[in-house]
């Protein structure tokens, strides 16, 4: 499924198996996760895409075979391919351990052609092992939602109170990583989404309402996954003093002015960006052991744009996840 262009519909295409380079990989795409990344790519709301491009960067798959130098994985291995696709490894960033903000980085999805397909092509190194206890639906929603959600939560793993805003695929992740943690959840959705608020309860949200709201008692960190700028004055109004809200998306609206007040008390907003092969490896450690469990709704790959606008709209609970031959 083709990406032509930014605002046009996906357009199925066939096209033979492209053939892995040195140090590629050939992977049979068995589920691709549906993330809202994917959306801002599609709508153009992001600079540099490469087009037409083939979406998607939570890529289950089967190794096919391999191209010349590449040893790391035999066919038939389950491999993983994440957004951080490539790195130059020689700038300051990669030889710092911060690959994910190589300026040269190229993301799967967005440069490279992704797992909308049921072919897919990854540079080896920048694979993921997959724990065998997650089946390849399951699996998918780890690889971008549980990974960025990871390296978001990361930073605010100490605060006693977190708060969630935009109830979605990531924050149902990162609630049970904090529930683990022993961490009390305050999950925010949008106004009237009961649905959301009734999920994110299940998963042990202390409480839930809508972000407009109070929650009971101040948060100590809060991370931001919906898309909108106004959310980060918002969520620094709940803040205790020396908190934090972390914006974890790729792209927001514009950050609305706010009163130097909400920011005194040594307080911080700050950004993630990306992820590190790192926060691969330790997410994908930790997952099997909290366990994380991942909601998806399956769609076949030929209704990814469904998939797309029923994330758009709000209408998903959990991670949408498209199966190639699931029609
Ligand atoms: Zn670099
Ligand atoms: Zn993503």
């Amino acid at each position: 499924m083709v990406l032509d262009a930014p605002g046009r519909p996906l357009a199925p295409r066939e096209a033979a198996d492209p053939e892995p380079g040195p140090g590629e990989v050939l992977v049979e795409v068995k589920a691709c996760g549906v993330c809202r990344t994917d959306l801002h790519v599609a709508d153009g709301e992001l600079p540099d895409a490469k087009l037409p491009i083939i979406l998607g960067h939570e890529v289950v798959g089967r190794v096919i075979r391999s191209g010349a130098g590449a040893t790391r994985f035999r066919a038939g291995d389950r491999v993983g391919i994440p957004w951080l696709g490539w790195s130059c490894g020689e700038c300051e960033f990669c030889r710092s351990g911060r690959e994910n903000l190589c300026a040269r980085a190229q993301f799967t999805g967005y440069q490279r052609d992704g797992g909308y397909s049921d072919r897919a092509l990854a540079d080896e190194r920048y694979a993921l092992a997959l724990p065998a206890s997650y089946g390849d639906a399951e699996a998918a929603p780890l690889l971008c939602a549980g990974l960025i959600g990871y390296r978001a939560w990361k930073l605010v793993r100490d605060a006693p109170r977190i708060g969630l805003y935009g109830f979605g695929a990531a924050a149902h992740i990162v609630a049970q990583l904090a529930r683990h943690a022993g961490q009390e959840v305050f999950a925010f959705t949008r106004p009237g989404d009961i649905e959301a608020q009734r999920f994110a309860t299940e998963l042990g949200a202390r409480w839930a309402g809508a972000s407009g709201e109070a929650p009971p008692r101040p948060l100590a960190a809060a991370l931001l996954f919906a898309p909108v700028g106004g959310l980060v004055p918002e969520a620094l109004g709940r803040l205790e003093r020396g908190g934090t809200v972390v914006c974890a998306g790729i792209h927001m609206s514009d950050i609305p002015s706010f009163p130097y007040a909400l920011l005194w008390g040594e307080r911080t907003v700050r950004s993630v960006a990306n992820l590190t092969r790192r926060d691969g490896e330790e997410f994908l450690a930790l997952a099997p052991r909290v366990p994380v469990r991942a909601e998806v709704t399956r769609y076949p790959l030929s209704r990814a744009d469904e998939a797309l606008a029923d994330l758009r709209q709000g209408r998903l609970r959990g991670a949408a996840v498209l199966v190639p031959g699931g029609e």
